[in-house]
């Protein structure tokens, strides 16, 4: 199956307080965006489709929730392509590697999702702070991105209302509420989302900043 890439970078980035969209701010001397653009490029996915906040050039206009993005990329997408992997801008540290195995995993699957084993003990509770259940640690998976579809399963996923994509924190469970088969692939650690500053701060320690690059 070929395998075109959606890269979402149209949310407006308010946790990270840097007064601009968070897939434009600098890292490590560059976009943040352009770091997931290499990845991909290092795992042979040179169809991108980037999604940006509308009125920003560089890309394909967004929504006003990140399925709403995602849906925005798949229209634009060229046909050919029988598989999507969709990436978060926000996650500049993915490797090709993790693009690559995602996609392999699609042959059992309708989506195949990057995921870390959950390491903290995950309690339910309720509005007034009481404990309602702990929940077996063992089974739990925090879900990241890449995640890759089969192209007709996506299409039909995100086709539906806004409030239904709206209450999607994943594109992955858009597919999971039609049946549809999802798995999991575990991600390296270094895969962690940029939300706050702190991360900010990790990222671009991890990635050398701009000028020690290696020779
Ligand atoms: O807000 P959060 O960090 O969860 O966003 C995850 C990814 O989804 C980011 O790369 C962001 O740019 C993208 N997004 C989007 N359109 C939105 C909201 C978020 O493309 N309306």
């Amino acid at each position: 199956m070929k395998a075109a890439a959606l890269l979402v970078a149209a949310g407006s980035g308010e946790r990270l307080g840097a007064g601009g969209p968070k897939a434009f701010v600098a890292l490590a001397g560059r976009p943040m965006l352009e770091w997931s653009l290499d990845a991909l490029h290092g795992a042979g996915l040179d169809e991108v489709v980037v999604v940006v906040p509308p009125g920003h050039p560089g890309g394909v206009p967004g929504g006003a929730t990140r399925s709403a993005s995602v849906r925005a990329g798949l229209d634009a997408l060229a046909p050919g392509f029988g598989a999507v992997v969709v990436h978060d801008a926000a996650r500049p540290l993915v490797e090709p590697a993790l693009f690559e195995r995602v996609l392999d995993a699609l042959a059992g699957a309708d989506a195949a999702v990057a995921a870390a084993r959950v390491s903290d003990t995950v309690k339910e509770a309720g509005e007034d702070g009481v404990v309602e259940r702990t929940l077996d640690r063992s089974r739990l998976w925090a879900i990241q991105t890449p995640q890759a579809f089969r192209r007709d399963v996506l299409e039909r996923a995100v086709a539906v209302s806004d409030a239904v994509l709206a209450a999607a924190t994943d594109d992955a469970w858009l597919v999971e509420r039609m049946g549809g088969r999802v798995v999991v692939v575990e991600a390296p650690a270094r895969n962690f989302k940029v939300t706050t500053p702190h991360d900010l701060r990790v990222a671009e320690s991890l990635l050398g900043g701009s000028d020690s690059m290696e020779p």
